[in-house]
């Protein structure tokens, strides 16, 4: 049976052509999807332009906002095993990694909720006693919001709870690949009593349905998480239309280690900064850099550490790496590879399609480590956004910061010292909107987070994060019963 998608607060059949949910550890049909037509797109679009503008939503007071975000973080509480088990369906993530993920959307829906009960306005009292103003923050409208299938729920979360705090209405377009979270998610808001029309989920071609819903009129913003490409593309869509447009998009993130790091502890985290996730995450340590005077002894360890790991079928206990998402993914993963080998790189471990036993049967690729390449080379410059960990030594501090910042990307970083001062003066020299000093991928839904360079535009979640799914209003009151003098 093809499943229904949620249009304007109706579920109904998309008008678009049916895609097909794979589990991706064996290639088994999770589900029949129905995709949003353009027409669709339309009736969405109008829907949630009459939900936010109605008053029942536009003068509802931040506690009866909040109240909903509150409710959906209990309802994803309750279906946590649910949920994760549907996304280790969709994009074949372990399920201790998608239950990491349900939590965080749990934890970003009640941190936006509460952002918005105790959002302040601001008051101006200027010295001139003949008027006041004041700051007020207001909805945009209907947001455009588009996701990527690394992480669905979590990133999903991560624009609909601000904006809807925010007063607006949000027409989700989650991934090709991976739309089961997102449609259990409507039906965990519609049971929390959102009005109708404020969420629309169309799965869909992001050239179908991405690019039409970008372009609608009547959209005000785009939030979009993804590729560099795309975001580019979108944020030319959206200087046409002189719309606000927030891009969360690639990255090829170093990961730095100090002569005097603690080596088991770095060691440790270098692995799971690059391989958890299969490397399929956007803050992925990918550039490795290792003062001379440890690497030989820290790749020993690394490689130790490396060959530990359990890949295998993700809904297995004890998995650390699951397969990658298609075929498709893991032939662009296997050609970086063969790049890497035909430009001199070594690779030290991995590098080849795991086929054997039940492995076969997916998209199963080792963590690989490759060294013996420049910074400059292709493999150590362009995201590959697969368990693929390339190996650079250094020698002092100016050459490190001279090649960890030479890259189009800035998303994050990461410093392995015991030197506590030394790596907070790195931290302030590298160009990247999250640094990790000794840690790695540790996540609050407090702290801002974007990229710098190509890796974005704007910040996502902090308490500034439901700002950016708002516009500021200044009010002027006259206080002075004489008229206007005629000067500035
Ligand atoms: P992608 O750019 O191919 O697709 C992302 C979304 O955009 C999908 O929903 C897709 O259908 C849609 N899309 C594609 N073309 C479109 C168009 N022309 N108009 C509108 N929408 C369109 O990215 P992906 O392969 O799904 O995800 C991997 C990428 O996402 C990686 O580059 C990764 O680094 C990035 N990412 C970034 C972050 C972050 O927070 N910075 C987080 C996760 C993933």
């Amino acid at each position: 049976m093809v499943r229904p998608i949620f249009i304007g607060g109706e579920w109904r059949q998309g008008r678009g052509p049916v895609s097909i949910s794979h589990f991706p550890a064996d290639g088994s049909i999770n589900a029949e999807i129905g995709t949003a037509s353009v027409e669709d797109v339309e009736e969405a679009v109008q829907a949630a332009e009459h939900a936010w503008r109605h008053p029942s939503w536009r003068q509802a007071l931040p506690h009866q906002r909040a109240a909903v975000l509150y409710r959906v973080a209990d309802l994803i509480e309750q279906r946590s095993e649910q949920l994760a088990a549907l996304q280790t369906k969709d994009n074949g993530k372990p399920l201790a990694e998608t239950r990491a993920l349900v939590a965080s959307a749990a934890g970003t829906a009640r941190y936006f909720a509460a952002a918005c009960e105790t959002l302040d306005e601001q008051l101006n009292t200027p010295r001139a006693l003949d008027f006041m103003t004041l700051s007020v923050h207001e909805p945009i409208g209907v947001v455009a919001a588009i996701t990527p299938w690394n992480s669905p729920i979590a990133s999903e979360m991560q624009k609909i709870a601000p904006a809807l705090a925010g007063g607006n209405a949000v027409l989700l377009k989650p991934a090709d690949a991976t739309p089961l979270a997102a449609l259990e998610l409507a039906k965990l808001f519609e049971e929390a009593g959102l009005p109708k029309g404020l969420l629309s989920i169309l799965p869909g071609r992001g050239s179908v349905v991405g690019e039409a819903l970008a372009r609608h009129p009547l959209v005000r913003k785009i939030s979009f998480t993804g590729g560099t490409n795309t975001g580019r593309r979108l944020a030319h869509v959206a200087a046409d239309k002189l719309i606000p447009t927030s891009l969360e998009l690639g990255g090829k993130s170093p990961t730095i280690v100090l002569e005097d790091a603690d080596l088991e502890l770095a060691a440790k985290g270098v692995v799971y900064g690059i391989f958890s996730s299969a490397g399929q995450a956007c803050i992925a340590g990918s550039r490795l850099f290792v003062h001379r005077s440890l690497y030989d002894r820290f790749l020993t360890r690394l490689l130790e550490l490396t060959r530990e790991l359990r890949v295998g079928h993700p809904e297995r206990p004890g998995i650390h790496m699951g397969p990658l998402i298609n075929e498709a993914h893991l032939a662009s993963v296997a050609d970086y590879v063969a790049l890497a080998r035909a430009e001199g790189g070594k690779v030290l471990c991995g590098g080849e399609r795991l086929t054997e036993g039940e492995l076969a049967e997916g998209c199963f690729y080792p963590p690989t480590i490759i060294a013996g390449l420049p910074n400059g080379a292709r493999v150590c410059q362009e995201e590959i956004f697969g368990p693929v960990l390339v190996v650079m030594r250094f020698d002092d501090e100016e050459q490190l910061v001279a090649e960890a910042n030479d890259s189009v990307f800035g998303l994050a970083a990461g410093i392995w010292s015991e030197d506590f001062r030394r790596a907070w003066h790195l931290a302030r020299r590298l160009e990247a909107g999250t640094i990790w000093i000794n840690t790695y991928k540790k996540f609050s839904v407090s702290a801002p987070f974007g990229g710098f360079k190509e890796s974005g535009l704007g910040r996502e979640k902090g308490r500034q994060g439901v700002l950016a799914y708002m516009q500021q209003k200044s009010i002027y009151v006259g206080l002075s019963d004489q008229p206007n003098p005629w000067c500035c």
